[in-house]
């Protein structure tokens, strides 16, 4: 069995800021250090759960900002992780295929301009205004296509009562409830890490019966944002049309690239990036 663990760092428990990645100063870094390690116990605590559940392959993606957040030397030895400068690849989810079992979801934050949730970001938008995806749930979509059910995930209250809506069955774990968008009432970090273990085995073990998120084609898609994530969100660029939500995602960035100017596009040569 196959699992795949997509990850973000805003829903873990504990994160109430984003990090200030310009400042050097000794708060800031131990700030972003800390919110690393408290997403890497949460991460840890799904992988265990997968091989104790009958994995022989779990897949990590690290996939928040510039995609090396997660302290990888302290992971469960067993499982593989996809990490590095996050847009570079041909794939948002490298390795997500038909062959993965199922896929559960650590650190998830509500869609852009969601009121009273922590750092929300990142609005698309279907069909015109017919709905409204997250990027946890556009992930969801991505893997949905691909016939692989997502069954569990964990972030605070309102990213948890979007996936509800759209997949009922899935298991979740709320880490926190948000009582603004830089503070929330949050389970301990132990805590959140065993009742991850939870919900990851129960989602494992119920992977045959939820089905997996399917958002129907052809699909027109458009996203909503600003640089500072704060409302009133604008398109970023302009509606795509394309049979499939996955293919829309894909090629999402590539056609609207002049309106994404920190979007640099798959590559395969060195173009000087230098980390952090
Ligand atoms: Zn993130």
């Amino acid at each position: 069995m196959k699992v795949y663990i997509q990850t973000d760092i805003e829903g873990v428990a504990g994160f109430c800021f984003q990090e200030n990645r310009a400042d050097p100063g000794i708060e800031c870094v131990q700030h972003r250090y800390r919110m690393y390690k408290l997403l890497t116990d949460e991460v840890n605590a799904a992988v265990k759960a997968a091989f104790d559940e009958g994995a022989d392959e779990v897949f990590v993606n690290d996939n928040h900002g510039r995609g090396y957040n997660i302290l990888f030397e302290d992971l469960d030895e067993r499982c593989q992780i996809i990490h590095g400068r996050n847009g570079s690849g041909e794939q948002w989810m490298a390795f997500l295929d038909e062959t993965v079992d199922c896929m559960l979801q650590i650190g998830m934050h509500a869609m852009g301009a969601t009121a009273c949730s922590i750092i929300p970001h990142s609005r698309w938008e279907v069909n015109d205004g017919e709905f409204y995806l997250s990027e946890g749930t556009m992930a969801a979509a991505v893997a949905g296509d691909l016939g692989v059910p997502s069954v569990m995930m964990s972030g605070d209250d309102k990213i948890c009562a979007e996936f509800r809506e759209k997949i009922p069955d899935i298991e979740q774990v709320q880490t926190k409830k948000a009582l603004s968008c830089y503070q929330a009432c949050s389970l301990i970090p132990a805590r959140a890490c065993k009742l991850i273990y939870e919900a990851a085995r129960r989602g494992i073990a119920r992977r045959h019966e939820i089905k997996p998120f399917v958002v129907k084609g052809p699909v027109r898609l458009r996203l909503w944002d600003n640089a500072s994530h704060v409302p009133p969100l604008s398109p970023l660029g302009e509606t795509i049309e394309r049979p499939t939500i996955t293919q829309a995602e894909k090629d999402y960035f590539p056609a609207n690239k002049k309106s994404l100017p920190w979007y640099n596009g798959p590559s395969t040569n060195m173009d000087g990036f230098t980390f952090p």
